[in-house]
């Protein structure tokens, strides 16, 4: 079924689905979705010119120590010293004063001097003179006449790392004497990375081998990102000789794939990785200076939940907004769907014919309006009913009455008021068939006046229908009152009926009858007048047959005309055993 409530509840429900709801909500997710897309954005971008001054700065450091390297390399004591090799006093002394130099730096380690087959000629620890470094890359670089910085690299003699920037001595404008090597501490190099960290990203400085030189977490340094590649290089091969190349893999192959393609000065994005369980990203930058790449990552949750705390701003107006709605709706639903919803139960009620009912009418709203509208049309209704009803009562009283009236005029004859003959003829046949039913006795009988032609000739015919009158009623009175009945035959002849009475008790009752209209005294115009009737008394026999009722009365005619051949004012008796019988009158004949 659908009501007025169902259907305008369903409508709320869909505007506030359609219309408030669902706007709201994709509007929130869209802003949701551009705001962590932008976040995103920046963070990328953050990490990206992060990476880039990192690695600008290792940079500088390198290359400036490099610079040191090309400064001493001209410096006239070197290259006076070159062209005075062999010298074992010049040597000790030139020792001495690389030692003095080198201080022009607080992270040179050591100082040497190659001469043109790799053999050092001079150096800071003395201990390394004599010794051949001409498969490292520093002196292959710089002998073709190229500064250099190594990459991360394991002392012969010391046994330990570092970096060495090394460039030509050149004795002439075009004739290079030797090599100047700087040791360089890798200390600084750790202090940078370990000073970018903070702001949720992380730092790391790599090889090409994809070998961790520098890492913010201390414990992994020497990790390698993934398992080193299968094909030995030169880096590899000599670190071997020195030391136990790292076996710890960190299994991180998109990076490793993604710091071989990264180029020097350039920033690229690393594809996203997992790492310990997070999801991290990185932007990577080779450095200038050697061959490493400056690595800063940060993880995808951290970026995320930027763009999730912009959505933790927006989520209370979400939440406003849908409190309101379902306020609005409440607020609807009880004050216009709910009273909408009761004026249509008492219209259902009212068109059902309840006129009574009453509708609540609080307020001047316009649903108060139809309210008060309903009640009064509801008012007007009543009224209109209540007079419709008392006049269809009262009118129908008036027809009852009139019917019954109508009633009576048909079944009675106008003149004399007893039954008319029609009348007469229905009664009489439903006694007799009454009294055949039941086997009881019926009888009838006939009443003529006497000479009442005389009347009408001698006193006019309107007194002969007093005579009527006066007749029938003494008739009427001295009847057994409740059975016996009395009809118009026709003319001045009425028929008495007697049902369940024999002919004995009858004939008594028509002796009686005689009297009565015998003793009458009749006053017309200050006359007196005294009129007779002769009667014929009749009685239902058995076997009298189907014509019954013009059996009868032929057979109380008889009696009649008997009675009036006999002399009139008299009552003649059909008797049971086929005897006609005649009363005298006991007064005058
Ligand atoms: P009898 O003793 O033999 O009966 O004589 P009678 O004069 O009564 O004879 P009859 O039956 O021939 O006459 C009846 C008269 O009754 C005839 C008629 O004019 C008169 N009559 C019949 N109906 C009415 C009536 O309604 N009013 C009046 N005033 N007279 C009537
Ligand atoms: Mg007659
Ligand atoms: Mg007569």
């Amino acid at each position: 079924m659908t009501t007025i409530r169902s259907s305008l509840v369903a409508k709320l429900a869909f505007a506030v689905v359609f219309l408030i709801l669902l706007p709201s909500t994709l509007l929130t997710i869209y802003w949701y979705e551009r705001d962590r897309a932008a976040a995103i954005d920046v963070e990328m971008r953050h990490i990206q010119s992060y990476s880039k001054n990192v690695a600008n700065e290792i940079d500088s450091f390198l290359l400036g120590q490099r610079d040191i390297a090309r400064y001493g390399a001209v410096s006239q004591e070197l290259r006076g010293f070159l062209r005075k090799q062999g010298d074992p006093g010049t040597m000790l002394e030139f020792n001495a004063w690389l030692t003095y130099w080198s201080k022009i730096s607080d992270h040179i380690g050591e100082v040497f001097v190659l001469d043109l087959k790799g053999n050092c000629v001079a150096a800071t620890d003395a201990s390394f003179v004599g010794k051949d470094y001409s498969l490292r890359p520093y002196f292959q670089d710089a002998i073709r006449g190229l500064d250099h910085v190594s990459d991360w690299t394991i002392g012969i003699t010391s046994r330990k790392a570092g970096v060495y920037p090394s460039s030509p001595i050149k004795v002439s404008n075009s004739t290079i004497g030797g090599i100047i090597v700087i040791k360089l501490n890798l200390a600084p190099i750790d202090a940078i990375i370990l000073r970018s960290q903070g702001l949720g990203v992380q730092t790391f400085l790599v090889n090409r081998e994809g070998v961790l030189l520098a890492h913010y977490d201390p414990t992994l340094r020497y990790a390698t990102l993934d398992d080193l590649s299968a094909k030995e290089s030169d880096w590899i091969r000599q670190t071997r000789q020195f030391a136990d190349l790292p076996q710890k893999s960190l299994g991180l192959k998109s990076l490793r794939q993604d710091i071989g393609h990264s180029r020097p000065g350039e920033t690229l994005m690393s594809q996203e990785y997992n790492f310990g369980g997070d999801r991290k990203v990185a932007a990577l930058t080779g450095l200038q200076a050697n061959a490493w790449v400056v690595g800063v990552t940060s993880p995808l949750s951290v970026i995320e939940s930027r763009g999730k705390q912009r959505f933790s701003a927006v989520a209370p107006m979400i939440v406003l907004v849908i409190l309101f709605t379902l306020l609005a709706s409440f607020y609807l639903i009880r004050f216009v769907v709910r009273p909408l919803n009761e004026l249509l139960q008492k219209t259902r009620l009212l068109s059902a014919g309840d006129y009574s009912v009453e509708a609540q009418a609080i307020g001047t709203d316009e649903v108060s309006q139809l309210a008060k509208t309903f009640n009064n049309m509801a008012r007007t209704i009543r009224l209109h009913t209540d007079e419709l009803e008392h006049r269809v009562a009262q009118r129908t009283a008036e027809l009852e009455k009139a019917v019954l009236e109508i009633k009576q005029l048909s079944i009675t004859d106008a003149l004399t008021g007893c039954f008319n003959r029609h009348h007469m003829n229905e009664q009489l046949a439903r006694e007799i068939e009454r009294s055949k039913r039941y086997g009881r006795a019926l009888s009838i009988l006939m009443c003529d006046i006497d000479h009442f032609k005389r009347v009408n000739d001698t006193w006019g015919h309107p007194a002969g229908d007093e005579v009527l009158r006066l007749v029938s009623a003494a008739l009427r009175d001295n009847l057994r009152h409740g059975s016996d009945w009395v009809a118009r035959f026709g003319g001045e002849e009425f028929l008495i009926v007697f049902p369940e009475t024999s002919l004995e008790d009858a004939s008594v009752l028509g002796e009686k009858l005689r009297m009565r209209i015998e003793d009458l005294v009749i006053n017309l115009d200050q006359q007196v007048l005294h009129v007779t009737a002769s009667f014929g008394l009749a009685c239902l026999r058995p076997g009298d047959g189907d014509n019954t009722l013009e059996v009868l009365l032929a057979r109380a005619d008889a009696m009649l005309y008997l009675a009036k051949r006999g002399g009139r004012n008299r009552l003649a008796i059909d008797s049971s055993d086929g005897k006609e019988q005649l009363t005298s009158p006991s007064t005058n004949t």
